[in-house]
């Protein structure tokens, strides 16, 4: 689509070139943005000329740039120790048009667009990613992503604030994990999502796509059905829209978080 109250695309190369302002957006893979009209905006500054490399792995983190697409992460060779990388394929087959979209949009974009069928961010959370972020005065800041996204389409970024990458713990990528999707059509928007992580003393259940915003739900290692149960129906933001009624998807995420309550016993 043409933005047509748009007076420029700026593309950065550093820190220095972002200065973003209340008319200006970072531009990733422009998947969303140039999917509807957005008169607020007059400029968009291209983050895809940073240069960041996709996925780092250092000793402790394995860090995902901001602008890293989902074909990338999807593609990346399988990494030592990261026994839950089967996440990455799912959460990103769960995006409605997925490999349409996967060479353009990004992991940034799509945990800044915080919409709940979001995957990347029910990935990031599953896995208790930590989201970098440059603040405007040339420093970062750090917050679990898992509270970044606040609500649909809201997010704790400022207008002038750009997420850099999520880094997640190779210790946490160490851990098992099993992941269940329910959407009301075959190819359409997630319903629910529910990942499943065991660490050593907790099963760790996140809930997202039918919920406002991510929801992570801490458990005994070895919690009974009614455990699960009880858990899940202290949600209170199940969202509503034609991809899913509230109360379905109270009753689809129960199912599945009884479901990877097995898987992972
Ligand atoms: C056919 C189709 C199907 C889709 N299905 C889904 C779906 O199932 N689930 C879903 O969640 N989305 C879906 N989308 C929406 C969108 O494509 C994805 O959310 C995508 O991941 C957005 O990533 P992007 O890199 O293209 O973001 P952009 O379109 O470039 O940006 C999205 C928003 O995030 C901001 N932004 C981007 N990067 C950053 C950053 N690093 N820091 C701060 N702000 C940033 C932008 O300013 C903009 O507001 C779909 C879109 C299409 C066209």
């Amino acid at each position: 689509m043409d933005l047509t109250a748009l007076n420029r695309i700026r593309v950065a190369r550093s820190c220095a070139d972002l200065g973003l302002s209340a008319t200006s957006a970072p531009l990733a893979g422009g998947t969303w943005l140039f999917s509807e009209p957005q008169p607020e905006l007059r400029e968009l500054v291209d983050l895809t000329s940073m240069g960041w490399a996709p996925v780092e792995v250092h000793d402790d983190v394995l860090t995902i740039a901001a602008t890293c697409t989902i074909r990338e992460l999807v593609e990346l060779a399988p990494i030592t120790g990261w026994a839950s990388q089967h996440l990455v394929q799912r959460c990103a087959r769960s995006l409605v048009a997925s490999e349409k979209i996967w060479d353009w949009a990004t992991v940034g974009g799509n945990i800044a667009l915080a919409l709940p069928a979001g995957a990347m961010t029910s990935l990031a959370v599953a896995l208790d990613a930590t989201a970098v972020v440059w603040t405007p005065d040339g420093g970062e800041r750090r917050q679990a992503v898992k509270d970044l996204v606040t609500g649909v389409r809201t997010t704790t970024l400022g207008p002038d604030e750009v997420l850099r990458s999520i880094e997640i713990d190779r210790a946490t990528l160490a851990q098992p994990a099993a992941f269940g999707r329910v959407a009301l059509t075959k190819e359409g928007r997630s319903g629910v999502i529910v990942v499943g992580r065991r660490t050593p003393d907790a099963l760790v259940l996140t809930v997202t796509a039918g919920v406002t915003r991510p929801h992570r739900l801490g458990l005994t290692a070895d919690p009974n059905p009614d455990d699960v149960a009880r858990a899940v129906a202290a949600i209170d933001d199940w969202y509503d829209d034609p991809h899913g009624a509230p109360d379905w998807r109270a009753a689809m995420a129960g199912r599945l978080a009884e479901r990877i309550r097995q898987e992972l016993a």
